[in-house]
């Protein structure tokens, strides 16, 4: 059979391909460990799971507008007004998707024509460059530096605009390096984007996980400013470990949301019902669930990248932001190896599961998530540390 072309461009997500393996592998009774996926080990808020299933209960399990329920729309709307200023007032300037992935694929959809360029900052998360391929745009990566904590800086990202560029994708914090962007830097690039006529979308999926560094900044905070030149996606999946519920979304412009509403019109219609009411609980009611992942997962970080910094050869600063940690390991590669067959190398040695830098586009590090259990963490990073002893 012949596929279109433009899935020749793209491959499985990279992220996924390694927790299927590594649940292959267990399946199969090998004791593995996964520092894959990026999916908190924490039960959904009770609030959430409450609300959902008194909406199951009552019924409602019917199509709801396509860009999802009114009241959970205009809670987000309402939130970014409150904390950022941005001027968002309309219903239509908010759609509720199917997870944070589907709202950048739609924007994505929405514009970018053959051609067109987006820059995206890297390290980055691995289906930036592959939505935008979908789309017959072409990535432009910008990279960010172990330095500096692979801060994201405006210079580079307005260096690479050019008369092709449609968009600029930010990603603060950073998935994979938990790298994060300072307010200027933040506001020069939504400037340089704005004289241009290039659309900035701001992916705030880690927003509340955030350690050390400077502090959070939304992009929705220059909304007031440049209306037509930035989008918000945000996603319900890490903040409210509701990853399974596949609830997501994106603020911003009339126009562009205007695109995105008529494209998820016909992709997927709206997300979930219930799982919408169960969204909109947890936004008004599970700060205190949030605030304990968050504690939890500061602990995890410096737990990680203590006993990675103990294996001689690897380096890892901590991250300031997400739970990520994005270690340096080039130095222990072997003749001919890379990030794919180092991590090849750790399943196979150490039954370990890590992502390989490659598919965040930097073959020198790779990602290992810690949001699992301490337990795991110790337990994973002790088999690391011993498998690499024997080299
Ligand atoms: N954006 C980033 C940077 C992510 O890391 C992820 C998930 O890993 C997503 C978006 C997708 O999140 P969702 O589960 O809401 O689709």
């Amino acid at each position: 059979m012949k596929l279109a072309a433009r899935v020749l461009r793209i491959g499985e997500s990279a992220t996924m391909k390694v927790t299927r393996r590594a649940a292959e592998l267990r399946a199969r009774g090998v004791d593995v460990i996964s520092f894959g996926a990026g999916e908190p080990d924490f039960a959904s808020p009770a609030v959430a799971v409450e609300a959902a299933r008194e909406s199951l209960a009552a019924g409602f399990t019917k199509y709801t507008a396509a860009t999802g329920i009114e009241d959970l729309r205009r809670a987000l709307l309402d939130r970014y007004r409150r904390l950022w200023g941005a001027p968002w007032g309309a219903l239509a300037q908010a759609a509720i998707t199917v997870g944070a992935k589907a709202a950048l694929f739609e924007l994505a959809l929405a514009v970018v024509d053959d051609g067109d360029e987006v820059i995206i900052p890297s390290p980055c998360w691995v289906s930036f460059p592959d939505q935008v391929r979908l789309c017959g745009g072409t990535p432009v990566l910008v990279p960010s530096h172990a330095g500096d904590g692979f801060r994201i800086r405006a210079d580079g990202i307005l260096a690479a605009m050019t008369p092709a560029t449609r968009a600029v994708v930010v990603n603060s914090p950073c998935n994979p390096t938990g790298g994060m962007i300072e307010r200027d830097d933040l506001r020069r690039i939504v400037e340089g984007a704005a004289a241009r006529g290039i659309l900035v979308v701001s992916d705030e999926t880690y927003e509340r996980f955030v350690y050390d560094g400077p502090a959070f900044v939304s992009c929705a905070a220059f909304a007031a400013d440049h209306p037509e030149t930035v989008v918000v996606v945000g996603s319900f999946s890490k903040t409210y470990a509701m990853t399974g519920w596949r609830i997501g979304y994106a603020v911003g412009p009339p126009a562009v949301l205007a695109g995105v509403a008529a494209i998820q019109s016909h992709a997927t219609s709206n997300p979930t019902s219930f799982a919408m009411t169960g969204a909109l609980a947890a936004l008004e009611g599970a700060e205190a669930d949030v605030r304990a992942m968050i504690e939890e997962f500061r602990v995890r970080r410096d737990l990680v990248v203590h006993a990675l910094n103990a294996i001689p050869g690897i380096t890892c600063r901590p991250p300031a932001g997400a739970f990520y940690a994005f270690p340096r390991v080039a130095e222990r590669y072997r003749d001919g190896e890379g990030s794919v067959e180092f991590a090849e190398r750790l399943l196979e040695d150490a039954r370990v599961a890590v992502v390989p830098g490659a598919a965040f586009a930097d073959d020198a590090h790779v990602r290992l998530s810690f949001a699992c259990s301490r337990e795991d963490l110790r337990e994973g990073l002790t088999r690391i540390a011993r498998a690499l002893d024997q080299d």
